[in-house]
């Protein structure tokens, strides 16, 4: 893409809008995948610590995941959102601990990779179930971003349930 698409102002809005966490490490590996596996350019970003998850409670956060879900809705209203897509990160089983979410390290503090994961799955399911209430008429989906072995990073979508 040249410099001079790059800078040009679309008037009409995608539609969807990515909350993902703000981990600077995995933007570009983002853009990249929204782009080239779902043809999503130009939406709406949420970004805070956690991502997804940090709508979720996870036991402790109750006040800043309300806050956080309200403030989702309001987004979706106010930019007409008819798609959200939810994203969550860390390493694979055999990737590098320290590629875990620094929030959930947070909110789960001494917990495995393998417990915080697991909690991760939990709270996108969790999300899911009441979407109504944070996301309105929009459709919700969630992803699962992490970095393996070599460093490499990698989506998927997340099982519901
Ligand atoms: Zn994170």
């Amino acid at each position: 893409m040249t410099d001079t698409l790059r800078r040009q102002w679309a008037r009409v809005r995608s539609g969807a809008l990515v909350i993902a966490c703000s981990d600077g490490r995995l933007q570009e590996a983002t853009d990249a995948f929204l782009a080239d596996e779902l043809g999503l350019t130009e939406y709406d970003r949420l970004y805070m610590p956690g991502g997804g998850g940090a709508l979720a409670a996870s036991g402790r956060d109750f006040l800043r995941a309300q806050q956080l879900r309200r403030e989702c809705h309001y987004l979706v209203e106010l930019h007409h959102v008819d798609r959200v897509l939810l994203l969550f990160h860390g390493p694979s089983t055999d990737g590098p601990a320290d590629a875990t979410c620094a929030d959930y390290r947070r909110k789960l503090s001494g917990a495995s990779a393998a417990v915080i994961r697991a909690r991760q799955v939990r709270d996108a399911s969790e999300l899911m179930e009441r979407r109504d209430e944070w996301a309105g008429p929009a459709a919700v989906s969630a992803y699962w971003c992490e970095v393996g072995p070599t460093l490499r990073i990698t989506f998927r979508a997340m099982e519901p349930g």
